[in-house]
């Protein structure tokens, strides 16, 4: 009799973690995730132990505060030093500018406030005279959001700093990068959800590598392992679903929909990563008037992505574990973190500290 799915069957688990061990091939295979939350799943429930040694999982480009480039940080400190009031999400305040971080700016005296969502930033601008501008990050879970809130007529002083992203534009382009050697991706299920699976068929198709989309309890996680896995073993490499409980093929086209009309594609930066074509979201001609970088006349883009030591660019192009770099755990530290990838909850480096990570073989 088949057993019945248990988020939680330690034998399970063991059939997963076996299946691995003789699907893995004798030589190294990097498994590369985009998403701070299989990152915390994967460390905080130590399932690299789990793994062969030659079976490696990094995080990539997967955590929204860390790849924020230092020029989206600047035109929002810019912005709140016009006397705006700026409203993002509690991680967004630590991330290093050229200058300041968030945070800096509000010990300066500039009025910056947490939110947990965007309809909050609404109900603050709604009570208030003074321009409130909401710092919209986050991949394509978030983005709908934000679409939503600018077609329910928000109030006239009410704008926002769009610097929402692609994960699957991301994802090609990290292929092409020298040095990255990435056998095959474990592509975020709540991504997913919104999105489906036919951009990650238009935008890696091409590579031939696997695709497998996952959720994120440990047997979730194991099962796609095992999937990308047994596709390397059968010489294959293509999109599968190995999250279809919450997964449709299609995603979510509500949620499509209200992108697609508030939204148009545009290259945007990646900290660590650099330009990548149609991987962002600027604001539809119809919503120009809600775009806080016309509102404040907030020109080009700059900004130093430079931290002396830091190696996040190469963490968040799966190039480096956080325990390659010489400053982790000495100088870096959540409490007083370095780079990007320290600070946020979702950050590798940050993920890795809390919980601890494998050294590579
Ligand atoms: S440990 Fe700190 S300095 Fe090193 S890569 Fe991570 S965030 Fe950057």
């Amino acid at each position: 009799m088949t057993r019945p799915f248990e988020l939680s069957d330690p034998v399970r688990a063991r059939q997963l973690a076996d299946a691995i061990a003789i699907l893995a091939p004798p030589t190294l295979v990097k498994i590369v995730h985009v998403c701070g939350t299989h990152e915390m799943a994967i460390t905080q429930n130590g399932l690299r132990r789990f793994l062969p040694d030659k079976v490696e999982v990094l995080e990539g480009p997967g955590c929204p505060v860390c790849v924020t480039p230092t020029a989206d940080i600047d035109a929002v400190v810019q912005i709140a030093e016009a006397g705006a009031i700026i409203c993002t999400f509690g991680d967004m305040t630590r991330v290093p500018g050229t200058r300041l971080t968030l945070e800096q700016a509000r010990s300066k005296g500039c009025d910056i406030r947490v939110v947990l969502s965007t309809a909050e930033a609404v109900n603050i601008a709604r009570e208030t005279d003074r321009e409130v501008v909401f710092f919209a990050v986050g991949f394509e879970t978030t983005t709908p959001m934000t679409a939503a809130i600018l077609l329910d007529d928000p109030p006239k002083n009410f704008s926002v700093l769009v610097s929402h992203k692609k994960i699957p534009e991301a994802m090609a382009i990290l292929l092409d990068l020298p040095g990255t050697n990435i056998s095959g991706y474990l592509a975020p299920g709540h991504v997913s959800t919104i999105i489906g699976l036919a951009p990650y068929e238009q935008h890696l198709g091409k590579f031939n590598i696997p695709i497998v989309v996952g959720g994120f309890e440990p047997l979730d996680i194991l099962y796609s392992v095992a999937l990308i896995l047994r596709q390397i073993r059968d010489g294959k490499g293509f999109v599968e679903n190995g999250f279809p409980r919450a997964v449709a093929d299609k995603g979510n086209m509500a949620a499509q929909i209200l992108i697609e009309t508030v939204f148009e594609s545009t290259e945007v930066q990646w900290r660590g990563i650099g330009a990548i074509p149609d991987s962002g979201y600027r604001l539809r001609q119809e919503f120009a008037q809600f775009d806080a970088r016309e509102r404040f006349h907030i020109e080009g883009e700059t900004g130093d992505e430079k931290i002396p030591g830091c190696r996040c660019a190469d963490v968040l192009t799966a190039r480096a574990t956080p325990a390659d770099c010489p400053l982790f755990g000495t100088r870096c530290t959540p409490l007083s973190p370095v780079g990007p990838c320290m600070v946020g909850t979702e950050g590798a480096c940050s993920i890795w500290f809390r919980y601890g990570g494998r050294e590579r073989p």
